[in-house]
């Protein structure tokens, strides 16, 4: 029965106009293709979306507890609360550690922008710690400098897939009375560091099952990793409303539930995810080798370090002239992504709060990344034409 739905999803419209219209151009590259990953696990998804709609237990049905339950043998941790999306996974985990006016989070200026909206919802202020120049992580070593009294967290994140150096961040923090290490895993779900899982390097990991995440639902989603059973225990209440038993509201919390239909289809794309896991790379690796140092006016990023992997949320450039640059591959049909193009402490809601220049290597990032297209099913052909496009007279600044 299932059979009649595992056509790729193609309208009539879109075939007829296809036999009226044949190419002559060469398809546009998708910068994220779900549809390929959708087409090969189709009969799974439908199975597990009836199953939900059977059942009709869409709050916390029992393909949350599964997906949890999954998710922490994946990371190896003993706590995994799915939650509503990866910013309010930041958020749960901050109120989990009672971070509020007064207190102080050190964080990295160069992420998406709800890594320092959860501090700021909060009352507490964030400092900014410059990143490498390497990783685009924050930098370990500047870390130390910034702590104060009123230093109630560290927020790495790891950015672009690849996790921060959380073994150096995890020793200083023990050094400083255990302050609590919160990794901002939404892009580095599946990457390791010292054979260890993302998600489960710190007191509390947090990733997100946005749609174009490496791992990814068809809304939004996300998840607190922990290994404290006293933490764990307040994220699900906080989840809750602060609910600790129905209609008793020990504390503040928030609506921040994963739904069970979320859920489902996050247990439908596991089985697919390590293999994901190992195309993401091995079309990195492709990059890596066709773009070599020889690019005029583009470098990669280093190859991540060798104590870790990435899961290559973005893969990721340094380029000279971005904009025309992407203009010119535009014009081929070939997209590309900044991220990002402004510091989370220039932002206009946030530099007056900070020190907005006080990171000179997230600026120059800032102005100079530049990502390419990037999914587990991107074909040899298409890295071949983004790659050559890339390396074409005029194309590239001399
Ligand atoms: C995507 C992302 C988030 C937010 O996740 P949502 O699920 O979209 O709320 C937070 N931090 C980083 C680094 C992200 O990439």
């Amino acid at each position: 029965m299932l059979a009649r739905y595992s056509d790729r999803a193609l309208t009539p419209e879109t075939l007829i106009e296809r036999q009226r219209n044949p190419r002559t151009e060469p398809a546009p590259i998708d910068f994220v293709d779900l549809k390929t990953q959708q087409d090969a696990i189709r009969p799974a998804l439908e199975q597990q979306i009836h199953r939900v709609l059977h059942h009709g237990q869409y709050i916390l049905g029992p393909e949350v507890g599964e997906l949890e339950q999954r998710l922490a043998t994946f990371t190896g941790a003993q706590h995994c609360i799915s939650v509503a999306s990866g910013t309010e996974a930041l958020l749960i985990s901050l109120m989990a550690l009672d971070i509020g006016p007064g207190d102080e989070v050190i964080t990295t200026p160069f992420s998406f922008i709800a890594t320092v909206e959860v501090i700021v919802l909060l009352g507490a202020t964030p400092i900014f710690v410059d990143i490498e120049p390497d990783t685009a992580n924050i930098d370990a070593s500047l870390i130390e400098a910034k702590i104060t009294d009123q230093t109630k967290a560290i927020l790495p994140v790891s950015l672009y897939g690849q996790p921060a150096d959380m073994d150096s961040i995890n020793a200083i923090a023990a050094c400083h009375g255990h302050l609590p290490v919160i990794e901002d895993a939404a892009q580095s779900f599946g990457a390791s560091y010292q054979g260890k899982r993302s998600g489960n390097l710190s007191t509390l990991g947090c990733t997100s099952f946005f749609p174009s995440k490496p791992l990814g639902c068809y809304g939004d989603g996300g998840a607190i990793f922990t290994n404290d059973d006293r933490l764990a225990q307040t994220c699900r209440e906080i989840r809750v409303h602060g609910q600790s038993a129905p209609y008793q509201h020990s504390r503040i919390g928030v609506g921040g539930r994963m739904d069970t239909l979320q859920a489902a289809i996050v247990l439908a794309k596991l089985p697919r995810f390590e293999h994901e896991i190992a195309q993401r790379q091995a079309v990195a690796q492709r990059y890596h080798d066709l773009l070599g140092t020889e690019t005029p006016g583009a470098a990669p990023l280093p190859w991540p370090k060798p104590d870790r992997t990435s899961v290559f949320a973005q893969y990721t450039l340094r380029v000279q002239d971005r904009d025309r640059l992407q203009a010119q591959l535009k014009e081929q049909g070939i997209p590309s992504a900044v991220h990002y193009p402004v510091p989370l402490n220039q932002q206009p809601a946030y530099r007056h709060r900070c020190c907005p220049d006080c990171t000179p290597v997230a600026q120059q990032l800032a102005r100079e990344v530049m990502s390419l297209p990037m999914h587990a099913d991107l074909s040899e052909a298409d890295q071949h034409r983004i790659v050559t496009a890339l390396k074409a007279e005029g194309v590239l600044p001399p």
